[in-house]
């Protein structure tokens, strides 16, 4: 049986254990270029822990496998780091249960990330998971983005992940991003085809599209793309 099927068929028995869900984390981090020293997979257990146990009060995400997550969430949310070399300050709009901006933090510990969501019951949860996990340098605000505009400028890297409307983002965002700042924009497998859409909505909106990463998740865990803006001044 392969390594997959394997753990597949565990996770259904719910057999998966701690040391299995660790390895297929390593390796998958390894596919997309992001390694973890053990620390940084303990703390991903522990969010991990969290995640399933909110998720069963809170409603936070769809995704409730233990290794659906870990590739689909954790893995999926690290896949910007290979570009983001140098990066000192992070700022991700609508995180919900923390993604992308908790796993770049864990990968990432010395990067600035500030989290802002609109939802309190996410902020609850992304709080509580700083706290466990004794995340440094991070911040989290609770509102909509477009009524706190003195956060944007203040990052180099602006991110969302399956933000339901990118285009609102290049709207509220581009008068606002700081000089030699990158807009990020995460596309998951149902809005990946956007991407020429949101390339001429980007440009209306002084946003240039200057890097595009297609990818493919470990696992055969599906397509994603990674959408690059800066601005046009
Ligand atoms: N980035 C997460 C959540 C995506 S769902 C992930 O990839 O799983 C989109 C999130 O954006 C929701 O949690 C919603 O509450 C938040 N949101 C929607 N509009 C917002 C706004 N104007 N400002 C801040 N957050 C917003």
């Amino acid at each position: 049986m392969s390594w997959t099927k394997f753990l597949i068929s565990s996770a259904s028995a719910n057999r998966v254990d701690k040391k299995s869900l660790l390895h297929l984390l390593r390796r998958s981090c390894d596919q997309i270029g992001v390694e973890l020293i053990p620390d940084q997979a303990e703390q991903f257990w522990l969010y991990l822990q969290e995640l399933l146990e909110w998720n069963q009060k809170f409603n936070l995400t769809g995704i409730t496998q233990p290794e659906e997550i870990l590739i689909k969430h954790f893995v999926d949310s690290l896949t910007p780091l290979p570009y983001l070399a140098g990066a000192k300050g992070l700022l991700d709009i609508g995180t919900g249960a923390g993604f992308p901006g908790i796993p770049l933090k864990i990968a990432a510990p010395f990067m600035q990330v500030h989290l802002v969501d609109s939802r309190r019951k996410k902020i609850t949860f992304v709080q509580h998971i700083i706290r466990s996990l004794n995340l440094q340098k991070i911040l989290v605000s609770h509102g909509r983005i477009e009524e706190m505009p003195e956060v944007v400028p203040r990052y180099q890297i602006v991110i969302s992940r399956a933000f339901q409307q990118p285009e609102q983002l290049f709207h509220l965002l581009s008068g606002l991003l700081a000089p030699q700042s990158v807009l990020v924009v995460m596309l998951g497998p149902t809005n990946s085809g956007d991407r020429s859409r949101l390339q001429k909505l980007g440009a209306a909106s002084r946003l240039v599209l200057s890097r595009v990463v297609c990818l493919q998740l470990p696992h055969r865990s599906g397509a994603r793309t990674l959408l690059f803006f800066n601005k046009r001044y």
